[in-house]
């Protein structure tokens, strides 16, 4: 049977993840948001491109009607607002909180079963708010973040050595933010750490780059933030699970104890499959890393104690 994909939010990251899902044929999709025409136009228009890119999934579009979304798979959030040039992600949270709280209200209502992907920001706070209203097991929420942050670090890596990005890997934990922490020590050339071709310095201004890759995206477009590389990190997600693939991949998951952490949305390297987060993995860091990644759990922490403020 054919698996569906529901998609919240139908601007640029949502209509673009629709496209993709479609394209790769993984599902039909029901796309929603508050606005009236924009997710039927948007869907109406990406279905009518099938009969070119030959592939049999719907993409329908919905304003605000959840009943549509009924027995999906998976529900992809990116309902919010984005970043404009000086916004910091953490600057979205109070309108998104009511935003993402809302979205997760009809979730629970129509699709109890599905396994739901958080795409909005601040991604580590909106992923709290959909466990807290969903009440979901944490293996069904996760953020996406990881996947994007590590592929901008892969890209910045193939660029600087001139290789293809085939042969690059690459992690990037912590939170989504300017705290997030890629670690050289596990990013390889064919396998090969990428400390034996590029120099401290060197590394360090790739680290930076792709620490403030999102922020740079801004700063060319204006009037939004970046939706091609983030979209196709989302659906790499949705497709490990649909497809039961066992991939392991940085991403925002609750956890309990796992690096010392407890009770809290950070990045980390996950096995997703037709269960979601079906492990999470732990892998040595040494002190630096550790350290830096607490201080990253911590600036989550922060903003959850923020929303509980905002909540009184
Ligand atoms: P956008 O403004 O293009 O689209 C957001 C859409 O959400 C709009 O169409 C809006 O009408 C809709 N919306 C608002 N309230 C809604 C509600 N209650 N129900 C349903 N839809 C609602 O923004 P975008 O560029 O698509 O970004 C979406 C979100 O994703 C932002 O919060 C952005 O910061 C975030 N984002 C996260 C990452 C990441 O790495 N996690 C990357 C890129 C963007």
């Amino acid at each position: 049977m054919k698996a569906k994909i529901t998609v919240v939010g139908a601007g640029n990251v949502g209509a673009t993840i629709a496209m993709r899902i479609a394209e790769k044929e993984l599902g039909d999709v029901i796309l929603i948001d508050v606005l009236d025409g924009i997710p039927q136009g948007k869907a109406l228009d990406m279905y009518e491109a099938a009969p070119i890119e030959m592939h049999d999934c719907a993409i329908l579009g919905y304003t605000s009607d959840y009943e549509a979304s009924k027995e999906s798979d998976i529900v992809i959030v990116t309902a919010g607002v984005a970043r404009k040039p000086g916004m910091s992600r953490d600057d979205l949270l109070t309108t998104n909180m009511k935003i993402v709280e809302e979205v997760s209200e009809n979730i629970k209502r129509h699709c109890p079963e599905s396994i739901v992907i958080v795409v909005s920001n601040p991604l580590d706070a909106m992923c709290h708010v959909v466990k807290d209203v969903t009440d979901f097991p944490k293996q069904r929420i996760m953020g996406m973040a990881g996947i994007l942050d590590s592929a901008r670090f892969r890209l910045f890596i193939s660029m600087e050595l001139n290789v293809s990005v085939e042969n690059i890997q690459a992690l990037v934990l912590g939170g989504h933010g300017d705290t997030m922490v890629p670690l050289p020590r596990f990013s390889t050339v064919s396998g090969i750490p990428i400390t034996e071709f590029i120099s401290k310095d060197r590394i360090d201004a790739l680290i930076d780059r792709t620490r403030k890759g999102g922020a740079e995206i801004v700063g060319y477009l204006k009037t939004g933030s970046a939706y091609y590389a983030p979209s196709a990190a989302a659906v790499e997600m949705a497709e490990a699970i649909l497809k039961d693939k066992k991939k392991i991949v940085p991403c925002s998951a609750y956890l309990e104890g796992e690096y010392g952490i407890e009770g809290l949305f950070v990045g980390v390297p996950v096995k997703l499959g037709k269960g979601g987060i079906e492990e999470i993995i732990q892998i040595p860091l040494n002190e630096e890393e550790m350290s830096e990644l607490k201080k990253s759990a911590d600036a989550v922490k922060r903003l959850v104690d923020d929303m509980k403020r905002l909540k009184g």
